[in-house]
């Protein structure tokens, strides 16, 4: 399907920087990025569609936080990310210049960004970054993994992770027309790497401070499935796609302060750690959409995770909750990794909750 006749001319017209099968000129000019520039209006959209209202009163609002650059029609197109409100009895409908105003209507059940936007602020000297490490299924669109036989399962894992070549890897066109979309719109991706279980990939984001984690990570989400749309081919963050002796997907979350990233800053981690010890129940709540349902399915212990049910940390293991990269251990500053995040997690979640526990002490 990809290599149709029609795909190809489907993709000269979204010319090349898009394009999976040819290369972007060494250098192309990015149209500047910035949103205090634009003048972007407060828009709204039926709220009663998407669960997220009730029909007598199902306006929701989409206040503009985030733009990126559009890397399906370039030029000076822009992809604009929003939070959402419900009704709001002050909106003028002016809308201009408007970020930061009218922010006491009520926020929707799912915009997880206006907290972690007020902790991100209220943390701001610590200067907190993180990386998260997203994991994703591909799958045909009859939900079936991509690339796998229909009538049955591929050989055992082992050969797959960082793998190369058609018998080890289903899907490379979407991961790297993904990464260049990426690349274009401004979301810091960092790297990507086949994954232990065939169809499964990982990309990074980061180092990002503060609120835009979340932002940059679910921009690339929205990238993913768009890019996926073009080859008929289905991303899927489920924690656990496959049940059986195959790994679940995760959202490792990579996390430093300004205090862990100078010498010596393994204190700092150290001490991070040990408060993180005593919230696992919490965090555990805050790292997917069903406060530890969805990843009950995942953190088995086997397959390199912990168990849902304990907290552990150590030095370059893989079956922790934290885990304290080697070259961290060694050079004695750094970062830690959160491992605990399910691959559907909210990004916003994730952070606020990490710089609440190691942060403000809340
Ligand atoms: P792993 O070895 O667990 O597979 P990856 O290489 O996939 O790790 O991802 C590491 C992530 O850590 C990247 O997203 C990177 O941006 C992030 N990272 C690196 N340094 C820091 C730092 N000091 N603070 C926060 N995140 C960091
Ligand atoms: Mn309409
Ligand atoms: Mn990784
Ligand atoms: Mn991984
Ligand atoms: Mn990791």
């Amino acid at each position: 399907m990809t290599h149709g006749k029609g795909m190809k001319y489907l993709y000269f017209l979204f010319s090349l920087p898009y394009s999976p099968h040819h290369s972007p000129p060494s250098s192309f000019p990015l149209p500047p990025l910035s949103i205090e520039d634009l003048e972007l209006p407060v828009w709204n959209y039926d709220g009663s569609s998407t669960y997220q209202a009730e029909g007598s009163n199902s306006d929701v609002y989409l206040y503009p936080c985030a733009i990126y650059r559009d890397p399906f029609r370039l030029g000076n197109n822009k992809l604009v990310l929003c939070e959402t409100y419900k009704y709001n009895g002050k909106c003028t409908g002016r809308g201009r210049n408007v970020i930061g105003r009218l922010w006491d209507s009520p926020r929707t059940e799912t915009n997880k960004r206006k907290s972690c936007k007020e902790v991100m602020d209220r943390a701001k000297d610590y200067v907190p970054w993180f990386g998260i490490e997203q994991e994703y299924t591909l799958l045909d669109q009859d939900g079936h993994p991509f690339g796998w036989p229909k009538n049955g399962f591929p050989g055992p894992q082992g050969p797959y992770y960082c793998g190369v070549g058609a018998n080890k890897v289903h899907g490379r066109d979407v991961v790297e027309a993904h990464y260049r979309a990426c690349m274009y719109s401004g979301v810091k991706i960092a790297g990507s790497n086949a994954e232990v279980m065939p169809a499964q990939w990982e990309f990074q984001v980061g180092p990002c401070e503060g609120i835009t984690m979340g932002d940059d990570l679910w921009m690339a989400r929205y990238l993913l499935h768009r890019v996926g749309e073009d080859f008929g081919i289905v991303a899927s963050f489920d924690p656990k796609p496959v049940q059986g002796d195959w790994n679940g997907a995760g959202a490792h979350c990579n996390f430093s302060t300004k205090d862990m990233r100078v010498e010596n800053g393994i204190t700092a981690i150290e001490a991070a750690i040990d408060k993180l010890s005593r919230h696992h129940v919490r965090h555990i709540k805050a790292y997917d959409p069903n406060e530890g349902k969805d990843n009950e399915r995942r953190l088995t212990g086997l397959h390199e995770t912990s168990s849902i049910h304990d907290f552990s940390a150590g030095v370059a293991n893989r079956g922790t909750s934290i885990r304290i990269p080697r070259t961290v251990a060694a050079e004695k500053c750094g970062y830690l990794e959160d491992r605990r995040p399910s691959s559907n997690c909210d990004p916003y979640s994730v952070t606020e909750v990490l710089v609440r526990t190691t942060c403000l002490d809340e």
